[in-house]
């Protein structure tokens, strides 16, 4: 395959086919460089050379109902994690001030949890009410599956965008949840669209998934129109029923990566949960295909901290960028 030529066919608006899109997967490591180089070329035609910076709040943390089996905070996890109800909207607020500190473009507040309770719904309005009457930033929310109503509380309240994964593939979701299907996060998923708020749909790769289910993920993606795609690399939590995963190779992940941005060009992409686990030193070259990332850690794990990652950034010649970008 031609990857550069693929490239400027994406470029010219001619979407990949699932066929084109399983090739890049299928390639050896010797080609990886060339296939990072043309994703760059599509990244930078729409992003530049600028890393958005996201920072994540655990809002509402563990006991939730739900089996997702790579997930620490889940009814099937024996991981010790910190557990504690939503929290008040001044944490939030003062959470929101440490990301507008930290250079971040967005904060993202998360609740684990099938779905917010209409109290936990008016609480996080009120919080956004406060942090976009105080702060420039854009506000992301991701509180599990949605009604209409309270879609359109937070959409009237001012949150610009709201995430919910879609994870894996249709065919092997089944294999990672019981509690909820696939067209249960699907139709949040559309409902968000509907509202008018900003779609974050992303992937969780290494679940024991195939090539095939990565691309049709990414394929789901692009007809859901999704806005951003945060992608997550499993790294296998002790306690969770993937405990024992095999951890994603490195170059198959930056291979992931660049499938994503080939299939969505225009699509915010972001290296998420695991990025420091799974590709350890690898870590630059994911920003070729991505034009985001988490900083200052995931829900219950570490990172390796702003530091670390604006040094990362600067070394490529690359720099943080602002919404308006
Ligand atoms: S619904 Fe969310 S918090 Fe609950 S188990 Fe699944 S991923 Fe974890």
């Amino acid at each position: 395959m031609d990857h550069r030529r693929l490239a400027d066919q994406v470029l010219r608006g001619t979407p990949v086919s699932r066929e084109e899109a399983l090739a890049l997967l299928s390639e050896d490591d010797d080609r990886l460089l060339e296939l990072l180089d043309a994703a760059f070329a599509i990244r930078r035609a729409r992003f530049g050379r600028g890393v958005l910076l996201h920072v994540l709040h655990n809002a509402k943390s563990g006991s939730c109902t739900e089996t997702c089996a790579y997930c620490s905070q889940s009814a099937l996890s024996t991981t010790p994690i910190p557990r504690h109800p939503l929290q008040p909207v001044e944490t939030l607020l003062a959470g929101a001030r440490r990301a507008h500190q930290a250079g971040a473009a967005r904060y993202c507040l998360v609740a684990s949890g099938r779905g917010p309770s209409a109290e936990e719904t008016e609480r996080i309005v009120a919080a956004v009410r406060r942090i976009k009457a105080e702060l420039p930033l854009s506000v992301c929310v991701s509180l599990g599956a949605l009604d209409e109503q309270s879609a359109a509380a937070l959409r009237a309240a001012g949150v610009d965008r709201y995430n919910h994964n879609l994870e894996t593939s249709a065919r092997y979701f089944p294999s990672i949840c019981s509690t909820h299907s696939y067209a249960d996060r699907i139709a949040t998923a559309r409902l968000v669209k509907a509202v008018g708020l900003e779609l974050c749909s992303g992937a969780l790769l290494g679940l024991g998934e195939r090539p095939e289910d990565r691309v049709d993920l990414a394929l789901a993606l692009r007809e859901l129109a999704a806005d951003s795609i945060p992608v997550n690399f499993l790294d296998p939590r002790p306690g969770t029923p993937l405990a024992g995963a095999t951890p994603l190779r490195p170059t198959d992940a930056l291979r992931a990566l660049a499938m994503f941005r080939f299939v969505n060009p225009a699509a915010e992409i972001r290296i998420a949960g695991g990025r420091e686990r799974i590709l350890g030193p690898l870590q630059a070259l994911a920003l070729y295909p991505a034009n985001s990332l988490f900083t200052e850690g995931y829900l219950t794990t570490p990172g390796q901290g702003l530091r670390a990652d604006l040094a990362l950034i600067e070394a490529l010649g690359f720099h943080v960028a602002g919404l308006a970008e």
